[in-house]
């Protein structure tokens, strides 16, 4: 759509003052002579920006775009490999700028566009870096982050433009979407069930250091009122600010599990979701959901399919998991709205020919995503490459399932939900040997998969970033595109974490 550039209401080609502020508008695009000399047939051009706009304008109009050097505009756009033509003539100043862009081109035209006409002071610059997006890679490529947010992605090294904007130099690294764990209990001595407002922060922090960008901090099931304690104090810590990653919400294992798959959550707050203490428990849900993320739940347990329905007309994710649920009965759970099952394999009825299960049910349906414990003590690595090939990359989403044990040494112990815990060999276990959640961070979890899976390093990146983004519905997270939140990690050759940044700030600096 073509706007005034005084008071910003759409006109029509060959208008010649703006119907609403009387302005003189730019000249009527008829007059020009389109399929000349450079080649290019208006017809081809289209304007995609914004990109919700229906409207298809024969070539992208600047209007009275503030370029200061409009030279220098069109050597970044060569620069950029951005094919176009400049029309009229440039001359150096702020004037009006007609550009025809191909198609094709014009994204990455207008990301260009709109940094020349930023203070370069306000833009942040990691160049150098093999650039991992969803299905491609810029080997080597740069990042341009502004106002927290990324700015555009270019598929070479660009120099230190040296005009005062923040100029990282990440040449030899790989640089990628932040990670994001939907499922995780705790680390370095934090318990989500018993964490305060300044655990959380500790938290947030500390997950950077992995590069984790955003987290989901996991409860287990407890009483409505340590639930509604907890759903406070991250609500706190969401509202004075965080020194690392986002803290998305809560993923509340809930009440309403079965009791036969249980794991190892504690026995005496598990109940059905028609008992009368579930009342109380949706009460701390409905009050805080801001602060709420993903509940999982059995669908086979008596009042489950409709607290499902209430829940994701709320806007909570369901998630179908410790369970003992039929094929049938998982089916129900999906279609009162479910979308993703938890921990799979894990604290379910095991996959039978003749009785799929919830198991089945996950492999089955594409539309369920798949949380999966990737550290190769809970799922074998045979069973997560199956089940990476079953349900595709962006259906797949590895979490760490970590407790307080996660970036401990060997030999630490905690109480999880009240019961024991030890961590030894890389394992935690309660005094009944089962296993209870793991230690894992998700730049491990990276490393498990592309080293000991065998998987793809760009599908592994994304499965830790886009497709756990995706699963939250949150398409502002995950990915490297224009406009996304510049939650990014830098990473040496061997995957460690060397810098983080979540919001376009570094958060976090490994030492040299
Ligand atoms: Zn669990
Ligand atoms: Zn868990």
């Amino acid at each position: 759509m073509n706007r005034c550039p005084s008071c910003n209401a759409p006109f029509e080609i060959g208008d010649a003052i703006c119907a609403r502020c009387g302005a003189e508008l730019p000249a009527p695009y008829e007059a020009w002579d389109a399929t000349d000399d450079d080649g290019y047939d208006t017809g081809e051009f289209a304007n995609p920006y914004p990109a919700a706009s229906p409207e298809v304008a024969q070539m992208i109009d600047l209007g009275t775009h503030p370029v200061q050097t409009a030279m220098g505009l069109s050597h970044v756009l060569s620069e950029a490999g951005v094919a176009h033509a400049l029309y009229p003539p440039l001359e150096t100043g702020p004037q009006t700028v007609h550009l025809l862009v191909p198609e094709a081109h014009a994204d990455a035209a207008w990301q260009v566009l709109h940094r020349a006409s930023l203070d370069p002071r306000e833009l942040t610059i990691l160049a150098g870096a093999d650039v991992y997006l969803d299905e491609q890679v810029f080997a080597p490529g740069t990042v341009v982050l502004a106002e927290g947010k990324i700015l555009e992605v270019l598929n070479f090294a660009m120099e230190d433009p040296q005009d005062g904007s923040r100029f990282f130099d990440v040449s030899g690294h790989l640089l990628t979407a932040g990670f994001i764990d939907i499922h995780t209990h705790g680390m370095l001595g934090i318990d989500t069930n018993q964490a305060s407002a300044e655990d959380f922060s500790r938290w947030s922090f500390a997950a950077a250091t992995h590069g984790t960008t955003a987290v989901v901090p996991t409860t287990v099931a407890c009483p409505a009122e340590e639930l509604r304690q907890v759903l406070g104090n991250l609500h706190t810590a969401q509202t004075a600010g965080l020194p690392g990653a986002r803290l998305l919400g809560l993923h509340l294992e809930s009440n309403f599990i079965s009791p036969e798959y249980k794991g190892a959550q504690p026995p005496s707050s598990i109940f059905p979701a028609d008992d009368p203490r579930a009342e109380a428990v949706l009460a701390a849900i409905t009050d805080f959901v801001d602060a709420v993320c993903i509940v999982t739940v059995a669908p086979e347990i008596p009042g489950v399919p409709a607290l499902i329905e209430k829940l994701v007309n709320m806007g909570v994710i369901v998630s179908l998991g410790h369970s003992a649920a039929s094929y049938d009965q998982a089916i129900a759970g999906l279609d009162a709205g479910a979308s993703q099952v938890t921990h799979l394999f894990n604290a379910m009825s095991p996959l039978h020919h003749r009785n799929p299960g919830l198991v089945g049910a996950a492999l089955e349906r594409d539309e369920l995503y798949t949380q999966m414990v990737c550290d190769g003590v809970h799922v074998h690595p045979a069973i997560i490459s199956m089940a990476i090939s079953a349900k595709g990359a962006e259906r797949f989403v590895p979490i760490t399932d970590s407790l307080q044990g996660a970036g401990m040494p060997d030999g630490a112990e905690f109480f999880l939900g009240g019961q024991h815990v030890t961590v030894h060999d890389g394992v935690a276990r309660l005094d009944s040997g089962t296993i209870a959640g793991s230690i894992m961070t998700m730049d491990a979890v990276v490393r498990f998969l592309v080293e000991r899976v065998g998987w793809d390093l760009g599908e592994a990146l994304a499965m830790a970033a886009a497709s756990p983004a995706d699963a939250l519905n949150r398409p502002d997270l995950g990915r490297l595109h224009h406009g996304a939140a510049a939650d990014l990690v830098v990473l040496d050759q061997e995957l460690n974490v060397r810098l983080t940044f979540v919001g376009g700030e570094v958060v976090y600096r490994a030492e040299p």
